[in-house]
């Protein structure tokens, strides 16, 4: 008979993935320091050992068996190591394969019972694996008591719904979180409030799909009633950003809401993976190339330093040359200011897994190179424009006489950042003349006179 295991009142976890994948690793660690567990840095020093894992795409998933085979590998006596997350929730009881020495396994949509998950670990008598990964469980909209938010200095990301009811046939989110579940307004508010009071400068919504915030709450403008809230009672927060906008749902009243508050900063990012729609509908994306261009066009109208983001695939399966070619000519036009991009990726058990993978790598790898080259060129292109212009500019670090930051054109870890001269306070928004450009960063200098926000009343297309 084994001898039990000690008690270690420490933890270690590693969070991989996304933003949102970000705040449930802070709620999992708000449960567990509410319980009496320690976050430690080094695995070395950790009783109980968590990898919040992706399970979105082949190179995310490879990442994450990585993590948890190094420490796997490198695991003591005592210790416990736990998958939690998408990878866990999508392949469960089968990445005990790819990783031996896995104690526990627990799903993303149920990170609210880690604690549960550890004690029945260290209680348990054998060192049989457990498995946490109830198939009824929808993610979670009630709060269990922590916050869904993953502050970063003076910025937070703040989750306002999970899961996704949306059909594109490359994404395997949907199979892991299943359908989309909004966070009362109520919750996400008082949360809101909660920041302010602690004196943070950004609030960044996240979620799958912003856009279909609260339809389950039965609300038609979900996104922008909460937008109305949020200014309303958390005027304290200079900065709000939306992140993840479906196309096809981002509604005049949005643009308008937008447009209409200081608060919320002109700045959408709204993936659209492709610019061809025989490519979008293989995708089953939004494929009325029209209404990309005519909404751009009535959001830059209303809003003219707006900022978009967008996320494009190359290489999906059927993807000629000529559909790829309409896609360059698709963001050449629209002059994204940020683009992110990734090649096809193969996901068993999504709607496209009868389309294989046809696209050879190195066509998906020459493509993905085309598809950037140009968007440097815009990308400088669009920040030379800036020169010139005051931007206000969230401090987030500094060192040897510079200070780094972002602009409301640079959402955290994904965008660009401005380099401005001096030590400026870090968490504080300085008003920065902007004196030079990069592809992808701007340099400048405190200027006296602060920002301008250019707002124009939005005239609703009848
Ligand atoms: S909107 Fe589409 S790509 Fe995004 S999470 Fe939902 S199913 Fe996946």
């Amino acid at each position: 008979m084994p001898k039990p295991r000690t008690q270690t009142q420490t933890y270690y976890l590693l969070s991989l993935g996304c933003s949102k994948n970000t705040v449930d690793s802070e709620s999992m660690a708000q449960l567990l320091g509410g319980s009496g567990y320690r976050g430690v840095e080094e695995p070395a020093r950790a009783g109980v050992l968590i990898v919040n894992t992706c399970g979105f795409i082949g190179p995310a998933k490879q990442e994450s068996v990585n993590a948890l085979r190094e420490l796997a590998d490198a695991k003591k006596p005592g210790q416990l190591l736990i998958a939690a997350g998408c990878l866990s929730q999508r392949y469960g009881i089968e990445l005990t394969k790819q990783v031996p020495g896995l104690d526990g396994i627990i799903g993303t949509r149920r990170w609210m019972d880690i604690v549960d998950l550890v004690q029945r670990l260290r209680a348990r008598p054998y060192p049989e694996p457990i498995y946490h990964l109830p198939e009824s469980a929808a993610v979670g909209a009630d709060e269990h008591g922590v916050s869904r938010t993953a502050v970063q200095g003076a910025s937070a990301y703040l989750k306002i719904a999970d899961g996704c009811r949306r059909p594109c046939a490359f994404c395997a989110i949907p199979l892991i979180k299943g359908t989309a579940v909004s966070r009362p307004i109520k919750a996400v508010v008082s949360e809101a409030k909660r920041l302010e009071a602690r004196g943070l400068k950004e609030l960044v919504l996240i979620a799958q799909d912003t856009t279909d915030y609260g339809h389950d709450l039965g609300l038609k403008e979900g996104l922008s009633e909460l937008l109305e809230r949020l200014t309303a009672e958390a005027p304290g927060i200079p900065w709000i950003r939306i992140m993840y906008a479906f196309p096809g749902y981002v509604t005049d009243r949005q643009i308008e809401t937008m447009a209409r508050h200081p608060q919320v900063l002109h700045y959408l990012d709204m993936p659209l993976q492709h610019g061809h729609p025989a490519t979008l509908r293989r995708m089953r994306r939004p494929a009325n190339i029209d209404w990309v261009h005519n909404t751009i066009g009535k959001m830059r109208s209303a809003m003219p330093d707006l900022a978009i983001r967008s996320t494009f695939i190359v290489g999906y399966p059927g993807e000629t040359e000529e559909e790829f070619q309409t896609l360059l000519d698709f963001t050449a036009e629209l002059k994204f200011d940020r683009l992110g991009a990734f090649t096809f990726s193969f996901e068993p058990g999504t709607p496209s897994e009868p389309l294989g993978d046809p696209v050879s790598p190195e066509v998906k790898d020459e493509r993905l190179a085309r598809l950037m080259e140009q968007q440097q060129r815009l990308s400088l292109a669009k920040n030379q424009l800036q020169i010139g212009k005051t931007l206000n500019v969230l401090v987030e670090g500094k060192g040897d006489g510079l200070s780094l930051g972002r602009s409301y054109r640079d959402a955290p870890e994904i965008d660009g950042m401005v380099i401005v001269e001096g030590d400026l306070p870090v968490g504080e928004i300085v008003p920065v003349r902007i004196t030079g450009a990069m592809a992808y960063d701007l340099t400048g200098a405190v200027d006296a006179a602060p920002a301008r926000v250019v707002s124009r009343p939005i005239t609703l297309a009848a």
